[in-house]
C-alpha cells in the first residue's frame, strides 16, 4: 500500500521541500496550505496521485475538514508534518499586542494540536504512523522580541513529548526538528525588513552558513521513516551546530 503524508504549509519553503522529498520516496502527498490554488498547483507539479487542499491551520473546522478530505481521497494518513507557520512581529515587547500574539499561537500551537489529534485518530485505527513537528531553536533559546514565536515553538517541543508518550502503544511516533536559520521565503522577508542579518548568522554558525529547506526535509524524512523506528519524543536540532556554540562572537575558524 502506498503510504500517505499530509504536510501543512506544504506549498512553500521547508514544507514544499518536504513534499518533494516524500514524493521522491514513494509517498502520496497531501499539501494543505493557506492558499488553495498554491496547494493544488504544487500537488499538480508532483503528479496526479497527489492532492492539494486549502486549509488555515488556525481554524479548527478547516483542519478537521482537511484531514477528512485526505482520508476520503487517499484513504489513510501514515505521516503528518506539522509545518505551517509565520514569523513573529519582532516588535519590542512593550509594543506587542495580544491580538497578534494569540494569532501566532493559534497557527503554530493550536494548529499542531488539532492536526495531530485528527491525524492520530486515523493512525490509531490503522495501527500506527509518524508525526513530525516543526519546532525551532527559538523554542530552546531566548530570542528577544519573539515572545509568541518562542512560546509556540517551546509548546510544540512539549507537545511532541506528551503526544509521543500518550500514543506510543498505538504505534505512533511523534518527533520534532528544531531548525536553525533556513533560507526560505520567511527568512527572505525578515531580511528585507531588516529584522535578521544573514551574514551575521552565517558567521556565528559553526558550519558557516544558513541551512537549506532540503536539509530540513531530509531530517523530517528520516524521523518519519522506518530507519527511525525506535525514536520517539525527540526534538532534533538541525541547526548547523548553532545551539552547541556557547562562546562570544563568531564561530571559530579551524586552525
Ligand atoms: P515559509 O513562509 O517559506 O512557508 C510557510 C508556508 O506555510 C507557506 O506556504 C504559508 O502560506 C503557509 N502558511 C502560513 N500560515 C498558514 C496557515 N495559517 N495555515 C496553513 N498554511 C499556512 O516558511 P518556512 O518554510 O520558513 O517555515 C516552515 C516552518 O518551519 C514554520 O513552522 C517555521 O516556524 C519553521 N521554522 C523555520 C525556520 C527558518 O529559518 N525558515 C527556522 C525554524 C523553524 P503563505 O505563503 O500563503 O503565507
Amino acid at each position: 500500500m502506498t503510504p500517505v503524508v499530509l504536510i501543512t504549509g506544504g506549498a512553500d519553503g521547508i514544507g514544499w521541500a518536504t513534499a518533494r522529498r516524500f514524493a521522491a520516496g514513494g509517498h502520496r502527498v497531501a499539501i494543505a496550505d493557506l492558499r488553495a490554488e498554491a496547494a493544488e498547483a504544487r500537488a499538480a507539479e508532483l503528479g496526479p496521485q497527489h492532492m492539494g487542499i486549502g486549509c488555515d491551520v488556525a481554524e479548527e473546522a478547516q483542519v478537521v475538514a482537511a484531514v477528512a478530505a485526505v482520508l476520503a481521497r487517499l484513504g489513510r494518513i501514515d505521516v503528518l508534518v506539522n509545518n505551517a507557520g509565520i514569523p513573529d512581529s519582532m516588535a519590542p515587547t512593550l509594543a506587542q499586542e495580544t491580538g497578534f500574539f494569540m494569532k501566532l499561537l493559534a497557527i503554530h500551537l493550536q494548529g499542531t494540536f488539532v492536526a495531530s489529534r485528527e491525524a492520530a485518530r486515523a493512525m490509531l485505527a490503522q495501527g500506527g504512523g509518524a508525526i513530525v513537528n516543526l519546532g525551532s531553536l527559538a523554542g530552546n533559546m531566548g530570542l528577544p522580541r519573539r515572545n509568541a514565536y518562542g512560546a509556540a515553538k517551546a509548546g510544540i517541543h512539549s507537545m511532541t513529548r506528551s503526544m509521543a508518550v500518550e500514543w506510543g502503544r498505538g504505534g505512533i511516533r511523534v518527533n520534532a526538528i528544531a531548525p536553525g536559520y533556513v533560507r526560505t521565503k520567511l527568512m527572505a522577508k525578515l531580511e528585507q525588513e531588516g529584522k535578521v542579518d544573514t551574514s551575521a548568522i552565517a558567521r556565528r554558525s559553526p558550519l558557516g552558513r544558513l541551512g537549506t529547506p532540503e536539509e530540513m526535509a531530509e531530517a523530517i524524512w528520516f524521523l518519519a521513516s522506518p530507519a527511525a523506528s525506535y525514536i520517539s519524543g525527540v526534538v532534533l536540532n538541525v541547526d548547523g551546530g548553532w545551539q552547541a556554540f556557547g562562546m562570544a562572537g563568531d564561530a571559530p575558524a579551524v586552525e
